[in-house]
């Protein structure tokens, strides 16, 4: 199972337009954060987890020319908005492509890309969405997805397992039940958007704690705002701990 990073980076990105701050103006390629998503691959299919903004950048950035199916984390924008650029990805497999999401989500997308649901002139090319409620545990591509809820400020949205990886974005507090869902982890990537506390997300004394409760073999932080120099804040982070960056490539058994 391979995952990648294609975005890191908080819903501002990092730089962030008409900041100067020494990250925003730093020339170290992982201080350049697009908008969060990852892919999972196995046994040759690819799952997208969330559509960023910079999909069609992310993409060709790290080569991927092949999506079987997306997971819905939420629908903030930094999440979704790159889901027209599915369409490439329909072509590119010659199939519609399922989405997952929880049931707000999926009403979500109706109103969202309503254009993609309604009749329309048959005129350039609109992505083929096969909208799929989630359920707790299913199997794709002979690989143990689980999906569970946490709490991004007062939203529940999705967080999800897949074998001994888990993705976590977005998150100021995982339930108790939740928790359970992330044992025995060889990684987990986990939200810390800054240093400091955040309403709806963790901060990173809070990702930490959460980090040593759970004792993953690896953790990785995600979406991560410009208040993080990626070497600087690496190089205080506990053993096992990194920040993610754009374009990370972790393989696991
Ligand atoms: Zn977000
Ligand atoms: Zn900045
Ligand atoms: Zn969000």
């Amino acid at each position: 199972m391979r995952v990648i990073v294609l975005g890191s980076g908080t819903s501002h990105g990092v730089p962030m337009i008409g900041c100067e701050c020494s990250v925003c103006t730093s020339t170290n390629p992982r201080n350049r954060r697009t908008r969060p998503s990852i892919v999972v691959q196995s046994n040759g299919r690819t799952v997208l987890v969330d559509a960023a903004p910079e999909l069609r950048m992310q993409s060709l950035a790290v080569g991927l020319n092949q999506v079987h199916a997306v997971l819905i984390t939420h629908t903030h924008a930094d999440h979704i908005f790159g889901l027209d650029d599915i369409r490439r990805f329909n072509d590119l497999i010659g199939e519609e492509i399922p989405v997952y999401g929880d049931e707000g989500a999926l009403a979500d997308i109706q109103r969202i890309f309503r254009y993609v649901f309604i009749e329309t002139p048959p005129a350039g090319g609109k992505p083929q969405l096969n909208l799929r409620p989630l359920t707790f545990k299913f199997e794709l591509f002979g690989m143990d997805i689980h999906s569970f809820t946490v709490m991004h400020g007062s939203l529940p949205i999705q967080a999800f397992r897949f074998n001994r990886f888990a993705y976590v974005t977005d998150v100021s507090e995982i339930p108790p039940d939740s928790m359970k869902q992330l044992k025995g982890l060889d990684l987990l990537i986990l939200d810390a958007v800054r240093p400091d506390p955040h309403p709806t997300h963790f901060g990173l004394y809070q990702a930490l704690d959460v980090i040593a409760m759970l004792a993953p073999k690896r953790a990785l932080l995600t979406h991560l705002s410009h208040h993080f120099d990626h070497d600087a804040t690496n190089a205080a982070l506990p053993p096992g701990v990194e920040l993610a960056y754009d374009g990370q490539i972790i393989d696991l058994e």
